[in-house]
């Protein structure tokens, strides 16, 4: 049976389609498009789609079918890999390091400042080493 009402594709229970039916771009959350799995790194990992979105297209063609997949069951694209695992922490490495003295914080240098708390406040002297008792 072709949908005809633009409600028809609101079928949040799966009575019509077998599986949860939303309209195009009005899935809840929780539920991504293989397309959108993969931006954030990850896969359906062989579960069925949970649920569809669907757009009715002109009379006399077949709607527009997107599958949904739970967030949560899917998995990382690749398995983490030692390279993969080094290629993370430089990546944490360097939003640590200061690019302007070089130090390295033990903290993410903030976007705001773009450089480690006493280059930004240089006037603000943190206690070193030899002060502290
Ligand atoms: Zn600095």
């Amino acid at each position: 049976m072709r949908p005809t009402a633009r409600t028809e594709v609101h079928d949040p229970d799966g009575t019509r389609y077998g599986i949860p039916t939303y309209q195009w771009r009005a899935a809840p959350d929780g539920l991504a498009t293989r397309r959108q799995l993969r931006a954030a790194g990850l896969r359906p990992g062989g579960q069925e789609p949970a649920a569809q979105v669907m757009r009715l297209r002109r009379r006399g063609r077949a709607p527009l079918v997107g599958h949904l997949y739970a967030i949560e069951r899917a998995k990382p694209v690749r398995p983490m890999t030692p390279g993969r695992w080094r290629a993370i922490e430089a990546a944490l490495l360097a939003r640590r390091t200061c690019p302007d003295c070089g130090r390295v914080a033990d903290y993410c240098i903030p976007t705001s400042l773009g450089m480690c708390v006493p280059c930004a406040y240089p006037t603000v002297t943190a206690p070193s080493e030899g002060e502290r008792l």
